[in-house]
């Protein structure tokens, strides 16, 4: 049995530590879980989301409609969460959010490439940037889907990223990997560029990841 009000809390300090680490301004950004019965609790519309308490978070069904009478509407961004269950089977959390750095990537079309840290390399691979779509519509949902087989890191261009995962803590952290990862190489572009990992060691990277790590979740790198 989940217990939701435990979700609930988790969500609003996943919010509170997003909003703290400049991963969006003001009300950017939202959360969602898949729960068990098919239902899912997301962060409602329109609200900062480091300031959000357990009541704020709205309970949907797999459609996105409101559940229950609520004060607050669901994330405007649902469609584009629901896309992303609806193509993997694996996830049960997703976190969009318009991370610093990332988000620079995304606005200057950079997605980001370069293999240069270990973390970096094992957990996210590339990161792609995906085309794009304009924020709530169904062309943004539609916009990300043939990422979604390889990749849990996703940059929309023009707007932000999308990470999501087997659980909420693994979604959120796949985010404050990209930005710190997208904050690296932009700092390591003004301090003379970043060395490149070669071939080798990169494998050898992959196969900490399979051996140490097994790790959930899809990388671009591994089959
Ligand atoms: P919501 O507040 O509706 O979730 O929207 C925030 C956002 O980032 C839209 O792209
Ligand atoms: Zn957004």
């Amino acid at each position: 049995m989940q217990d939701l009000n435990a979700l609930r809390e988790l969500i609003c300090e996943l919010g509170r530590r997003a909003y703290k680490r400049e991963m969006g301004a003001a009300n950017d950004g939202n959360i969602s879980v898949l729960l068990d019965d098919g239902t899912l609790l997301c962060t409602p519309s329109g609200v900062s989301k480091g300031f959000m308490t357990p009541d704020m978070i709205c309970h949907v069904d797999r459609a996105g409609r409101l559940l229950a009478g609520h004060r607050y509407k669901p994330s405007s961004e649902m469609g584009m969460h629901l896309c992303v269950y609806d193509h993997r089977d694996d996830v049960r959390a997703v976190v969009h959010a318009h991370p610093l750095y990332a988000t620079v990537h995304a606005i200057c079309g950079k997605p980001l490439t370069a293999q240069i840290m270990p973390e970096s390399t094992m957990f996210l691979g590339e990161v792609p940037l995906t085309p794009y779509g304009q924020p709530s519509s169904p062309e943004l949902a539609a916009s990300i889907t043939p990422y979604l087989a390889r990749h849990d890191a996703l940059l929309l261009e023009n707007h932000g990223a999308l990470t999501y995962g087997h659980d909420l803590m693994s979604a959120y952290f796949k985010m404050e990997a990209l930005d710190y990862y997208a904050k690296v190489v932009y700092l390591a572009a003004g301090y003379g560029g970043a060395k490149e990992f070669n071939a080798e060691q990169i494998e050898k990277l992959l196969d900490v990841r399979r051996r140490h790590f097994n790790q959930p979740g899809r990388h671009p790198f591994i089959d």
